[in-house]
């Protein structure tokens, strides 16, 4: 039997990847706009990365790593997300020293996650993502959320969902902790293991727990909101006066619970409210994370970020109908009539191609009709005709595809003709 693609990953092929181009470019233009800056960390980190940066009450880091040992004996896991590779380099790298702050920082790349294929989840997907150190301005946090909208929004989605918490400060945070703990401990025995595990470790998390969300006590469980002490308050409608003001409508969600064990204050998810768009709704997700440096092993420093993958956006894009403006064409396709002037193609396709235009001919000895076709194909913007007469006289036809017009050049003027008119 012939070798498959493993389960979970996908073939982007030609066709369609032209539509992932499309996206990454509206990203890195996104990006420059609001000055945050590309980077490139490994594709593997030492395990241990994770179990920390990540947590270790997460799903991530319990059920989905791709974790191996290398053979030096090095434990090593393909990355499952992006924050704690960056918070990494951030402090290996001293950015926090770099008098520009905050960093502002922002990847695309593939993720690795152990989990259930469907639609919308693979095992190894592409995410965009940008993350802010260094700032306690509430205003990064609306900046953070209009870049993720702002995203959607010039791809042409519409129907989007923006549902926005916060969790408060530690302070906030504990008090909200010792709640819950009172909340569900009498009945834990009714939740399953991972909740009961969590209870003593992170039982914010049971509200995240996809099993037991329909348990009564998950309604009645005590609310974050009231337990947000004064500062966290004030932070909350500071960020939520800045997203008003910049005309981003939101819903608050005071059950919105994230993934990751270090969030704090500001949390958000961005659904798609598109219909058809399936049983999975999240197009991406994000918070602030201010414990997470000094998780990593750096000085205490402030962080929110976000992550989307663009699996879910181009499935939101498809439930919405929206045609990306993705360019097939090429410029240009030499047909040659005779052995003389099939030699002296390679040499002129040579000369446009050096100047940046798109060009093409015939590799498979086909006859005119077929190059013709072929040209048709390829959407070629010129049909240039190459016969052994022509190039003698030293001159070459071109067809003007859109126009229909046709006219004989000097094969001299071929390239700034081309130039010219493309
Ligand atoms: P979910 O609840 O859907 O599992 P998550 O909380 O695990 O999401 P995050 O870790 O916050 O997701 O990742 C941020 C974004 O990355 C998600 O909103 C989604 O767009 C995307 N994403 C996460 N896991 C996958 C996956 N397996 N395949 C495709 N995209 C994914
Ligand atoms: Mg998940």
């Amino acid at each position: 039997m012939s070798i498959q693609i493993p389960r979970g990953t996908q073939d982007i092929l030609p066709g369609t990847v032209e539509l992932w181009q499309h996206v990454e470019e509206k990203a890195r233009a996104i990006c420059k706009a609001y000055n945050y800056k590309e980077i490139r960390t490994p594709i593997f980190e030492h395990t241990e990365l994770f179990l920390r940066g990540v947590g270790d009450t997460t799903d991530i880091v319990q059920k989905e790593m791709y974790t191996f040992n290398d053979r030096g004996e090095r434990n090593l896991t393909l990355r499952p997300e992006g924050t704690a590779s960056i918070v990494r380099s951030y402090v290996e790298n001293k950015m926090f020293g770099n008098p520009n702050q905050p960093t502002k920082l922002y990847y695309i790349g593939p993720m690795f996650r152990y989990e259930r294929p469907q639609a919308g989840r693979y095992r190894q997907f592409v995410q965009f993502g940008v993350e802010a150190l260094g700032s306690n301005d509430p205003a990064i946090d609306a900046e953070v959320i209009a870049l993720a909208m702002g995203m959607y929004q010039s791809l042409g989605l519409q129907k989007l969902k923006l549902v926005i918490n916060s969790l408060g400060d530690n302070e906030s945070r504990k008090a909200h902790r010792d709640a819950l703990m009172d909340h569900f401990a009498p009945r834990i025995g009714e939740f399953c293991s991972d909740c009961q595990s969590r209870l003593e470790k992170n039982p914010l998390r049971i509200l995240d727990c996809k099993k037991d969300r329909n348990h009564e006590l998950m309604a009645t469980a005590p609310s974050i909101v009231e337990y947000l002490n004064e500062e966290s308050k004030v932070y909350y409608e500071k960020v939520q006066s800045y997203l008003t003001s910049m005309g981003i409508p939101f819903e608050c969600d005071a059950n919105l619970v994230r993934g990751l064990d270090y969030y704090n204050h500001t949390v958000f998810e961005i659904m798609s409210d598109a219909e058809g768009f399936g049983a999975i709704t999240t197009l991406s997700g994000g918070g602030r994370y201010n414990g997470l440096v000094q998780e990593v092993g750096g000085p205490e420093t402030p962080g929110i970020g976000f992550a989307m993958s663009i699996e879910r956006l181009l499935l939101a894009l498809q439930a919405e109908k929206v045609e990306l403006p993705v360019e097939q064409s090429i410029d240009c396709f030499v047909v040659t009539l005779g052995e003389k002037a099939k030699d002296y193609s390679a040499k002129l396709l040579h000369d446009v191609r050096k100047v940046g235009l798109s060009a093409e001919k015939d590799y498979q000895d086909r006859k005119a009709k077929a190059q013709f076709k072929a040209a048709d194909r390829y959407s070629a913007k010129f049909v240039a005709v190459l016969g052994d007469d022509e190039l003698e006289r030293g001159s070459i036809n071109m067809k003007n595809m859109t126009t229909g017009e046709q006219e004989e050049i000097s094969i001299d003027s071929f390239v700034s003709y081309l130039q010219e008119r493309v």
